[in-house]
């Protein structure tokens, strides 16, 4: 792996480094982004093989910022070599975004039991291996700064509200969403220097919501991926979707001190879909 450098002194996350996983594209590629622009350092995983154009791309319009390691987030081996290569470094981490996962909708009795457990495997038993394993190079870069190491669940609105044909995707979020309490409660009553705290986006237009869309237009649910996003631009109070920087500032918040007395708490970015 290449040296991790940075690529500004300024802003709110100067000197501090960030892993973020799933960071190739969509709300990942943002959070990287604005974490660069505030002075992070960055290391993305994500599926792609390192020669990947995604990766290139990213790593150029992060210029400078960012390294990049091919992990799969349900590998524990993966994990293993995300903290070695950290620990080719400063053997630091100030910020950690859970980001990597998948969507799946299905009515239950078409949800096999392989696909149950590959969607709670990487939504949920990933930021698992993630803070498990991390913990020793969260605890040193938490050691580091005023409001401690942040780790940052990309959960959903769907672990928080249900939605049909959604229980695998609701189930796995949810647990996400608890998961972050506990590991929460657990570092705060151990005196440890680490926050977790949970994002809940609504509809954000990435392509894993594109492809989400394709899916009930497959299904005869509407009749264009376009159809549906005017749809549900209708339905949110805000009168339009998401975009992935609306979520990577809310990230950035966490990363940084301004959160510096909130742990176990949940963001909840998505136009006031679920105020209603
Ligand atoms: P995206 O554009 O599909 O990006 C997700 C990234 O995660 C992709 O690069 C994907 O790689 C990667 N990934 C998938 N499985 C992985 C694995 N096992 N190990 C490592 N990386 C993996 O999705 P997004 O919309 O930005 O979503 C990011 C997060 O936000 C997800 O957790 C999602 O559930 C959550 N979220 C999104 C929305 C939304 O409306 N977009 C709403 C609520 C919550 P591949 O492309 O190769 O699969």
């Amino acid at each position: 792996m290449a040296t991790l450098t940075g690529n500004g002194v300024h802003g709110r996350l100067a000197g501090r480094m960030a892993l973020i996983t799933g960071g190739l594209r969509g709300i990942g590629l943002a959070c990287a982004k604005r974490f660069a622009a505030e002075g992070a350092t960055l290391l993305l995983s994500d599926l792609d093989p390192l020669d990947a154009p995604a990766v290139r791309a990213a790593l150029a319009e992060l210029d400078g910022a960012a390294d990049y390691i091919r992990a799969d987030v349900t590998s524990e081996q993966d994990w293993l070599s995300i903290r070695a290569a950290l620990d080719e470094g400063s053997g630091k981490l100030h910020i950690l975004v859970n980001n990597a996962g998948i969507d799946q909708t299905g009515a239950i009795d078409s949800i096999s039991l392989d696909l149950w457990h590959h969607v709670m495997d990487i939504n949920a038993t990933g930021p698992f291996l993630a803070a498990r394993t991390l913990l020793p190079q969260l605890a040193r870069g938490g050691a580091d700064v005023r409001g401690g190491a942040s780790v940052i669940n990309i959960s959903s609105i769907m672990g928080i509200v249900g939605h049909a044909e959604a229980s695998a995707y609701n189930a796995s979020k949810g647990a996400l969403r608890l998961f972050t309490k506990g590991i929460a409660m657990e570092w705060a009553q151990a005196g440890m220097a680490i926050r977790a705290n949970s994002i809940h986006p609504g509809c954000i237009f990435t392509a894993l919501l594109e492809s989400g869309f394709q899916n009930w237009v497959e299904r005869g649910y509407a009749a264009s991926v376009d159809d549906l996003v005017e749809a549900m631009a209708a339905k949110t109070p805000m009168g339009r979707l998401g975009r992935p920087e609306d979520v990577a500032a809310a990230a950035a918040f966490l990363a940084s001190d301004d959160s510096a007395y909130m742990t176990g708490t949940e963001l909840v970015i998505d136009g006031g879909w679920t105020a209603q």
